[in-house]
């Protein structure tokens, strides 16, 4: 079978209505990365594909206090956007550029583990999506918006249409370790958002990518350390706590056993890292 139509909506209630008539049969495509290989190996078989690339999804704008990322945003739009440093970050660890010319911020978040590092960086920082169906429009954090090992919130008639970010963030760190340095798949990723009030820590957001069926918070790891000072006992206690509760597999790049290993070790760098941006911003001010 082949792709007999492919349908280029030129705005969201267009895609919308798309999607209501064709129904699950219309494969949704945003930049392709994912999809596309799918299909010319065959193993997915859509008669229709809808691209999103021109419904008006591809704004990345700061609102106030929030970073607004339309869902077809490209990972290039994300790497230049200088509205939150973690996310920049965060896509640069992300595939290649020829990936990231085409690859989407939404797209990231459908991405199957060990992807979906841009969507690590977005639940450390407490993003929430928007979701936009023929009933209306919903927005949600983005931590409930994974339900399983690619499964998510989103209804069949619905499209992710947009994310939205805090740009208050607190002090973050990124990590992505994988057996390369850079194009590479994640043997695990941490993001991390930490606010500090008198110099302990009054709110702590630790997430991994490649340590469980989707990115997950460590949230055993985090109660852990919030009242405490950023020490080394503690970062140890959230190194270990993270380790003991994350959920890893094992694929052809890493085992089980590995996987959680690293989970501790970069843990604990990632959280040394904002204790040595600290030191830095300290140096520089005297
Ligand atoms: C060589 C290579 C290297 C890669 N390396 C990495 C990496 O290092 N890290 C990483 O995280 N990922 C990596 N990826 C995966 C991928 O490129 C990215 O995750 C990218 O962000 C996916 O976005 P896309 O727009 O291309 O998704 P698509 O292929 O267009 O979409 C995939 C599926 O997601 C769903 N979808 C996408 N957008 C929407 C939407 N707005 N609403 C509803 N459903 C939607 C659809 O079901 C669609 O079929 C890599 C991919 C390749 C091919």
């Amino acid at each position: 079978m082949t792709v007999l139509e492919y349908l280029v909506p030129r705005s969201l209630p267009e895609a919308i209505g798309l999607l209501e008539r064709h129904g699950p049969e219309l494969l949704v495509m945003a930049g392709g990365t994912v999809a596309m290989p799918l299909i010319n190996e065959g193993i997915s078989l859509p008669e229709r594909v809808m691209s999103l690339r021109s419904a008006g999804l591809t704004s990345i704008e700061q609102r106030g206090d929030v970073l607004s990322i339309g869902a077809a945003a490209t990972l290039t739009q994300l790497v230049a956007q200088d509205g939150v440093a973690l996310l920049s970050e965060a896509a640069r660890n992300t595939a290649s550029w020829s990936i990231r010319n085409m690859g989407t911020v939404g797209g990231n978040l459908f991405t199957p583990p060990p992807g979906g590092d841009v969507a690590v960086a977005l639940l450390a920082l407490d993003a929430r999506v928007r979701l936009s169906g023929p009933h209306g429009e919903r927005v949600l954090p983005l931590a409930d918006f994974y339900t399983g090992f690619m499964t998510n919130a989103l209804a069949a008639d619905e499209l992710l249409v947009e994310i939205y970010v805090p740009t208050a963030v607190g002090e973050t760190a990124f990590i992505k370790f994988g057996r390369k340095h850079a194009n590479t798949p994640a043997v695990v990723t941490v993001a991390i958002a930490l606010q500090r009030r008198d110099g302990r820590i009054s709110a702590a957001r630790i997430a991994l990518g490649a340590a469980g069926p989707h990115p997950i918070r460590a949230a055993r790891a985090e109660a852990a350390i919030v009242g405490s000072a950023l020490e080394s006992g503690v970062i140890e206690r959230a190194a270990d706590t993270a380790a003991g509760e994350c959920r890893p597999f094992r694929d052809a790049i890493a085992t089980e056993w590995y996987r959680r290993r690293m989970v501790g070790v970069f843990v604990r760098r990632a959280l040394e890292k904002v204790v040595e941006q600290e030191q830095d911003d300290v140096g520089e001010g005297e």
